[in-house]
């Protein structure tokens, strides 16, 4: 079987956490990353890293390329990922065109390179409403939501039974920035991929509509290079 090395690109609220967590549930071989728990991470362990994250993400905006990079390279092969055999997901990274190359240079001599981009493309109405109800568990990335998918005890994970948290960045204000750079963001990015030609896109307004699709463009990829 052809590994998989997938990236979800899609709004904040798109659900990339969630298809992330399906994708690993089917799929016992892979693994994920995403920037944005990995910069949680550090902020919960109140680390150097952590606190200039923080100054940026309470504030919608994106850290700075080389920063992220670092982070989430050390972390590919701190993991193993560098190599041809790897299947791994990313959730987050890379978000602007001058990540999407350095990622690039940083797998290519190892031949283990980017095979799926699949677009999350969902309507901004459902978007924000996800966002109200969001709770998360940072230590694991886990993500509830009080609507869809509520913790089976009020408040606490399911698994660890640790507090859940809702994310500072998840306030009507901070949200609309997160979005417009999103927006700005993503057309370059989409462009990069599509000419390498590895940009897919599925559409849906819910993680259900969703998850068939995203399963099919892999499976597909799984049997034919
Ligand atoms: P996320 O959990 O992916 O929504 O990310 C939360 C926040 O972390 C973002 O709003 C940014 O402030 C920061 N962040 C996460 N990933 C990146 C990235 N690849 N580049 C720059 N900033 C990022």
């Amino acid at each position: 079987m052809n590994p998989i090395r997938l990236l979800l690109l899609g709004a904040p609220g798109s659900g990339k956490g969630t298809q992330t967590s399906r994708l690993l549930a089917s799929f016992q071989h892979l693994e994920s990353v995403s920037s944005g728990d990995l910069l949680r991470q550090q902020i919960q362990r109140k680390t150097e890293l952590g606190r200039i994250a923080a100054a940026y993400i309470s504030d919608g905006r994106l850290l700075p390329d080389a920063f992220v990079t670092e982070l989430v390279h050390n972390e590919l092969s701190t993991k193993g990922w560098l190599s041809p055999k790897s299947s791994w997901l990313l959730d987050g990274f890379p978000r602007t065109v001058t990540q999407a190359k350095s990622l690039r240079s940083k797998l290519t001599p190892h031949k283990a390179s980017l095979n799926m981009v699949v677009e999350l493309d969902v309507p901004e109405s459902v978007i924000l409403d996800r966002i109200e109800n969001r709770y998360v568990h940072v230590p694991s990335g886990r993500i509830y939501n009080l609507t869809y998918n509520p913790p089976k005890v009020d408040g606490l994970d399911d698994l660890t039974g640790e507090p859940l948290t809702k994310r500072p960045d998840d306030t009507a204000e901070v949200f609309g920035k997160r979005l417009d750079s999103y927006r700005q963001t993503v057309t370059p990015l989409k462009k990069f991929y599509a000419d390498i030609g590895i940009l897919h896109k599925v559409s849906g307004e819910t993680s259900d509509i969703i998850f068939p699709q995203l399963l099919d463009i892999i499976q597909k990829k799984l049997k034919h290079v």
